[in-house]
């Protein structure tokens, strides 16, 4: 549309029809690589930039160099690439996801993933498959555990959390939470101190974000305290636990297995531990920080941070 005013977006390609799905009947749409050069040049004519990429950082030169801009979005909930000191000197507003606890709380794939380690532990998934690979036939070599009636220990019952407790109370398990700062705890899941949760749970996941607080949540006592043949899962981050502990839960046998989407200094992860250890190990299974990673996830966050540029301007009219 000609004369309209310019909707910059830079993020995955194939969602640019989301964005013009929401913003078409009002702005021009232009679909820009997640370059700086090229979204430097594309702001110098935008009212607003539409941010799902992260790739690029919004200088204070890129906003003095955009005289109309009027709005930024990004949808993500962390916006330490976009100079804020410079938006807020032209009253240009900056949207993030953060707080956006609707939206948040619809994206569940960290939970799924966590739940699919989960369930991988539970019945030696990755050693039963290469049984099969090798030709093998025998059941007998792995008994499953039956998750039903077990207790389902969740440390940090935030977002990802509480997803976790409404998939441990559909299995039917009996769901014990650990979270000093949560108020409003919901009914299927029984608030519970941590060295009680660690004794009585047969599946210990981990939900808790990284601060200088919660670094080495997770300590030697900790992991010993697990109930013998526990299985532990983190989609967290590596700094949160005592990663040698885990390991010698795992490798003397104290833990049934455990499942990693995260391990710390990600992604030179070469020479860890924990890595050389799952080399060779069928009860420790780690995977390369996917948990949150989904085009799905994506477009669900890219619609409604577009669908806020569209209230913002109706607002402002
Ligand atoms: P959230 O903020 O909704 O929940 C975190 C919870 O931890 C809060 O309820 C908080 O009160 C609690 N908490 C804080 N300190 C604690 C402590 N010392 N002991 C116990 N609980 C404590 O966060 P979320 O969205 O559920 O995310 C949890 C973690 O998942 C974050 O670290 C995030 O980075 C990680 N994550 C990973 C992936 C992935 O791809 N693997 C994707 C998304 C999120």
């Amino acid at each position: 549309m000609s004369g309209a005013p310019l909707a910059v977006y830079s993020g995955p390609r194939d969602l640019e029809g989301i964005v013009r799905d929401e913003l078409g009947a009002r702005f021009t749409v232009r679909w820009v690589a997640p370059e700086d050069d090229a979204v430097a040049k594309a702001l110098r004519d935008a009212t607003v930039f539409l941010d799902a990429s992260m790739r690029v950082r919004i200088t204070a030169a890129m906003v003095a160099d955009a005289p109309d801009l009027a709005l930024i979005v990004t949808a993500t909930t962390g916006a330490d690439h976009i100079d804020a000191d410079a938006l807020t000197r032209r009253h240009i507003p900056l949207l993030t996801l953060k707080g956006q606890s609707a939206v948040l709380n619809s994206l569940t794939p960290a939970a799924e993933h966590s739940w699919l380690l989960l369930l991988a532990c539970a019945r030696s998934l990755p050693a039963a498959r290469a049984h099969v690979v090798d030709g093998g036939w025998d059941r007998t070599l792995f008994p499953g555990v039956m998750l039903r009636g077990r207790t389902l220990g969740i440390i940090g019952c935030g977002r990802i959390g509480q997803w976790m407790a409404r998939y441990g109370q559909a299995f039917g398990m009996t769901c014990r939470g650990y979270d000093p700062y949560l108020t409003v705890w919901p009914d299927h899941l029984i608030r519970t101190e941590l060295p009680e949760l660690l004794a009585a749970a047969d599946f210990v996941t981990l939900h808790v974000h990284l601060t200088e607080a919660t670094r080495g949540l997770l300590r030697r006592e900790h992991f010993q305290a697990m109930k013998p043949g526990a299985v532990f899962v983190n989609t967290s981050r590596g700094e949160l636990i005592d990663e040698a502990a885990l390991l010698e839960a795992l490798r003397h046998g104290r833990l049934r297995g455990a499942g990693l989407d995260v391990l710390t200094g990600e992604p030179d992860i070469a020479e860890h531990p924990l890595r050389r250890y799952a080399a060779g190990h069928g009860n420790l299974i780690i995977t390369p920080h996917i948990g949150g990673y989904s085009p799905d996830a994506v477009a669900a966050v890219l619609r409604f941070s577009a669908s806020r540029i569209r209230a913002h301007f109706e607002d402002t009219r």
